[in-house]
């Protein structure tokens, strides 16, 4: 049988996740996953908010409702806490959904998208899927040049994307940059800052990208509760833009996109400082603790302020089918060219202890 597919969807290539541990556990004869730790997307290594767990235990006897479509309570908690308001704001299945929903608005064959070489690559998928051109910019050291991304805008580009803080490389571009570039920006092009770290970073540290959306810029902020927020299991994210990128959203997403329980969640986390703040700290304190091991180790890392970092191994993907071997799950990086590295997500003390104990293992082996 032949399915009447459309044929360019026959060469989409397939996004490639961390795999669960369960799986993993099971191809390596683990009995217990418990024995594995999993540091190979990003995730909250404590856990979600307890705010947010109480909120969802409370909302499961509601679970026969549909959930409110129109995000009334989060969009309300998200303008208060922006100084913003609701029509500023659209919810999303994970802010994947949203980088998805970007594409069908902007994108289409004749159309291009603006990105760096070494930046999320969610967005080079979204491109195909909507058979724009790719225009895809080297990063220089490690970060977005947005000045060459500026030069490489064409007549055709619809959408710039800047993940910022980036994954997988951990850096961030400097608010002095992206002023300059939001400054510029041509008038048949939209900006997308995706900030799913932002709220990891010191708050000195992190962009004023919600001065853009009050200005009126052509932005489209995205943020998430998968990361910070330890929510990633839920699906819900946001985008902040002006109203006309916000009714654009809400006209192309689909009416229930976002489950009642994940709203509620949301909106508890959203309260939980405490929460964030202890996100904060175990991250600056984990990071200092990975890299003095990095460094005993004598390997190069990329300096890194968010909960994960690039460090320079080697064959990026030995080291991690090895790291595997001995129940230590990262990611390697040849999918972004960067065969020599592989990317290693914050864990806790003991977690990282464990990694940079393994690491050491595999690399006498290696060497
Ligand atoms: C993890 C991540 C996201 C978040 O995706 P969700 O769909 O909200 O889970 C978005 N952008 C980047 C750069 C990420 O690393």
């Amino acid at each position: 049988m032949t399915l009447p597919i459309k044929p360019w969807i026959h060469d989409l290539p397939v996004y490639e996740p961390g795999r669960p541990i369960e799986e993993v556990a099971r191809e390596f004869g683990f009995t217990n996953p418990q024995e594995l730790i999993k540091l190979a997307s990003n995730e909250n290594a404590l856990g979600p908010s307890r705010k947010a767990i109480r909120a969802m235990k409370r909302a499961a006897s509601n679970m026969h409702r549909y959930p409110d479509g129109g995000a009334y309570y989060l969009r309300q908690a998200l303008a208060h806490r922006f100084g913003l308001t609701p029509h500023h704001f659209a919810v999303g299945h994970g802010s994947n959904e949203l980088i998805a929903l970007l594409g069908h608005l902007f994108l289409e064959p004749g159309t291009s998208l603006v990105m760096a070489d070494r930046a999320f690559a969610i967005y080079r998928l979204v491109g195909r899927l909507y058979q724009a051109e790719v225009i895809s910019v080297p990063m220089r050291d490690f970060t977005h040049d947005l000045d060459s991304m500026f030069e490489a805008i064409r007549r055709d580009t619809r959408l710039v994307f800047v993940a910022n803080p980036n994954n997988p490389t951990g850096t961030s571009v400097s608010r002095a940059a992206l002023d300059r570039f939001i400054e510029r920006i041509p008038p048949h092009v939209a900006l997308v800052l995706d900030e799913a770290y932002v709220e990891v970073l010191p708050p000195e540290l992190q962009p004023d990208s919600i001065r853009y959306v009050r200005e009126g810029w052509p932005v489209f902020v995205l943020r998430t509760f998968s990361k910070t927020y330890g929510l990633a299991g839920l699906r819900i994210g946001y985008a902040m833009a002006p109203p006309e990128g916000v009714g654009a959203l809400n006209r192309v997403r689909q009416p229930f996109n976002v489950n009642a329980m994940a709203l509620e969640a949301a909106l508890a986390a959203l309260d939980d400082e405490a929460h964030v703040r202890r996100t904060r700290r175990m991250v600056s304190q984990g990071l200092r603790q990975l890299e003095a091991g990095f460094r005993s180790l004598k390997l190069n890392w990329v300096p890194s302020a968010v909960n994960f970092v690039l460090v320079q191994v080697g064959q990026g993907r030995h080291v991690f089918e090895a790291l595997e071997r001995k129940g230590v799950i990262v990611r390697p990086m040849d999918g972004y060219g960067l065969p020599e590295y592989i990317r290693v997500t914050v864990g806790t003390k003991a977690e990282n202890e464990r990694l940079l104990e393994s690491l050491a293992e595999v690399l006498v082996d290696e060497r």
